[in-house]
């Protein structure tokens, strides 16, 4: 669902060091943290997924806010937003045409009340932010640093806002239907894990970390400081060597949990009865800016 990561390009990395030998992004190291056989079947097996409703919509509010501030400050406004969802849509379907099957061709009211659940959430985007006041920095930018000279982390910001006093603040936009408490230690993992980009490539650390609930029109504001982003950073690295450890072994144990619910591979998983695949032996990519083991997740996608 996204095109072969780059580095950013308004903020790269000076050289990459040739000691870097791997890559994570937040989303499959939340993968990992949540469950490791989850991490496995999506980062080493691949196991297709077929992507959701609620993971469409994301994607598709997602692109309508990026595509918002295109707009001249004035002209943000909730009819225009509403405008934008059904050119976005289309565009979606034409560039990921797994979404079309999503809907029974010819299913004009399902498309249509899918198109009005993603108009919902922006109300509930507009009743929290008023963006004719903003000027995000940066919109869906792919973000990188090197830590502990050998993993490069990387992922996508939703919106990047910098204050006139330079301070930043992350914002992540939420779109989920699922229970909250569920999915945000996950959320403020990767929230730190920008942070810990952030504070690594440009010296400051953010002020705000922002998460966004579009559904529920709550914001839920975080501040970290530079104590726990140097713990957060050895966090990462630990848990990328716990990965290693587990590919070395091919052990990736499931750990059951409330997020079962919405992972796409009971089916595969033996705490619900099934047989994983066979380790594939490929695993262990040497290029780490093309290792899709670490691919970050398209902005929406990951909800
Ligand atoms: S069903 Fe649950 S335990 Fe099994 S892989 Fe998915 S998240 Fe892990």
């Amino acid at each position: 669902m996204t095109a072969e990561p780059v580095i950013d390009q308004q903020h790269p990395p000076a050289a990459l060091p040739a000691t870097v030998r791997a890559s994570l992004s937040p989303s499959r190291a939340a993968d990992f943290k949540t469950c490791p056989l989850l991490y496995r079947f999506r980062s080493i097996d691949r196991l297709p997924e077929r992507p959701s409703v609620e993971q469409a919509r994301g994607t598709l509010v997602h692109a309508v806010l990026e595509r918002l501030f295109d707009l001249p400050a004035g002209g943000r406004t909730p009819q225009a937003a509403g405008d934008l969802v059904g050119p976005q849509w289309d565009r979606l379907v034409t560039e990921q045409p797994e979404l079309a099957g999503l809907f029974d061709p010819g299913d004009e009211p399902g498309t249509a009340e899918f198109l009005r659940s993603a108009a919902a959430l922006l109300e509930g985007y507009f009743a929290v932010e008023d963006p004719r006041r903003l000027e995000p920095a940066e919109r869906e930018s792919l973000i990188s640093a090197v830590v502990d000279d050998e993993l490069l982390i990387r992922g996508y910001l939703d919106r990047l806002d910098v204050a006139p006093d330079g301070a930043l603040r992350v914002v992540d936009y939420k779109t989920g239907g699922a229970p909250r408490e569920a999915f945000e230690a996950r959320a403020l993992f990767q929230l730190k894990f920008y942070a810990l980009v952030l504070w690594r490539t440009r010296g400051v650390v953010p002020r705000v970390l922002r998460l966004l609930y579009l559904k529920d029109a709550e914001v839920c504001d975080y501040s970290p400081d530079a104590d726990e982003l140097l713990r957060f950073e050895r966090t990462v690295v630990a848990l990328w060597q716990a990965i290693e450890q587990a590919t070395a072994r091919q052990d990736f144990r499931p750990r059951p949990s409330r997020l079962c619910d919405w992972c796409n591979h009971q089916a595969h998983c033996p705490t619900f009865g099934g047989t994983p695949p066979p380790f594939p032996q490929r695993a262990g990519a040497a290029d780490p800016l093309r290792d899709a083991r670490s691919r970050p997740a398209t902005p929406g996608a990951d909800e």
